[in-house]
């Protein structure tokens, strides 16, 4: 007989009651380090005070009133955003997905307000997850996410990961964007060179194309910049953001240049859901805190310790792991023993990994963990990565 919730997923036998900072609490008083924060959602840990405080003080208030009526908090988090991006304007959605649904809509938008409703074609590359919505996995292609999913939205155009001649070769005249991660997240923290998206804006700029980035996970502060792409210096002119913006409450936007926002007039795009007063609240409750430099340089500087520390570990296990990568806190152990394996281990010794493709499990620590958690988690997975190897 079928679960009663839908059986789309294959859950570990954990359930937590109770959150606080890194920690998540079984309802046995077991206490995991989590160091997925529920895929770089809790980017401030788990019942943030000032996150509880924004939520309850809007929940008090005023849930939701639709978008037919003025938003003030949205217009509030909406301004934050501008003024600490390239963006020019913000619309809300309450997920990555469809984030990455209006993206795609706003591109073709943009060049069939232009004249050019041929051009459609939005160049994607390998190992990329943008959602799982039709034009997400439309968008990523690949088989695991599509097969027995067709007819698939068309206008997708697939490329190996990193391979710059494919991509000059790719581009022709239908071509209207290229939507890319900064860092993939399930692709297995795999980072995209700064000189990779920089010549990507290059190759954009000279065909006139549209440069859509995926910030979903890699955003909000993960990489020790308020968004990844800031570390090579280059600016979209569309980026999807989703996960850490809400803090755990659910939250997305586009953020767009007015260039590119150009063919989103009133009627051609909406949302029920999408900005009401509770995510938006919590919205600019996030953003006051990671926007503060002080919080962004202590994110690299604890990214810089427990890299330092995970260099340590793969030394110590060299049959379980391989090496270490990936940006700010936003870290991947590339492994030898399934990955699988690695994740179970460690919920064994109490510690919360993420597993990710390539071979890959990933770490994505609350951005607020402690140093003294840090050397935790650590000797954590070293005492998970002694149940696993031979030495
Ligand atoms: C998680 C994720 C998405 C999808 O977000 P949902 O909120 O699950 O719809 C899209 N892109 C990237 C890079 C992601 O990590």
């Amino acid at each position: 007989m079928i679960a009663s919730v839908l059986p789309t997923y294959s859950r570990a036998p954990l359930s937590f009651v109770k959150g606080e900072g890194s920690w998540l609490i079984e309802a046995d008083g077991r206490r995991f380090l989590d160091l997925g924060a529920g895929i770089a959602v809790n980017a401030l840990g788990h019942a943030n005070p000032s996150l509880v405080e924004a939520l309850t003080t809007q929940a008090n208030a005023l849930w939701h009133t639709s978008n037919l009526y003025q938003i003030p908090q949205q217009t509030a988090l909406a301004d934050r955003l501008v003024e600490h991006t390239f963006a020019d304007t913000v619309f809300f959605t309450n997920s990555g997905t469809e984030a990455c649904e209006l993206a795609v809509k706003m591109a073709r938008k943009y060049f069939y307000d232009k004249g050019q409703p041929e051009r459609v074609e939005i160049i994607t590359f390998s190992g990329s997850f943008h959602g799982r919505s039709s034009a997400g996995i439309a968008a990523a292609g690949s088989e695991k996410m599509t097969k027995g999913f067709g007819p698939l939205l068309p206008g997708f155009v697939h490329l190996e990961f990193g391979d710059h001649d494919a991509l000059t070769a790719a581009i022709s005249d239908k071509t209207c964007a290229v939507m890319v991660e900064p860092v993939q997240g399930e692709g297995g923290i795999r980072p995209l060179p700064d000189a990779c998206l920089k010549g990507l804006r290059d190759l954009c700029d000279q065909h006139g194309i549209l440069m859509i980035l995926d910030e979903v996970q890699c955003g909000v502060g993960r990489t020790g910049k308020l968004f990844a792409h800031e570390w090579s210096g280059v600016t979209p002119d569309i980026m999807m953001v989703a996960k850490g913006i809400g803090g755990g409450f659910p939250l997305g936007a586009v953020l767009a240049t007015e260039n590119a926002a150009s063919g989103m007039t009133a009627g051609t795009h909406g949302s029920t859901y999408g900005g009401n007063p509770l995510g938006c609240a919590v919205g600019c409750a996030v953003m006051d805190i990671v926007t503060d430099p002080a919080f962004l340089s202590d994110v690299n500087r604890k990214a810089g310790l427990l890299r330092q520390k995970l260099e340590g570990l793969v030394a110590a296990h060299p049959d379980v792991f391989e090496a270490v990568r990936g940006s700010g806190l936003m870290l991947g152990l590339k492994c030898k023993a399934a990955p699988g394996d690695v994740v179970n281990a460690g919920y064994a010794t109490e510690v919360i990994t993420v597993p990710a493709a390539d071979n890959v499990v990933r770490l994505l620590p609350p951005l607020t963990i402690t140093d003294e958690e840090i050397a935790e988690a650590v000797s954590r997975l070293d005492r998970a990565a002694f149940t696993l190897g031979a030495t």
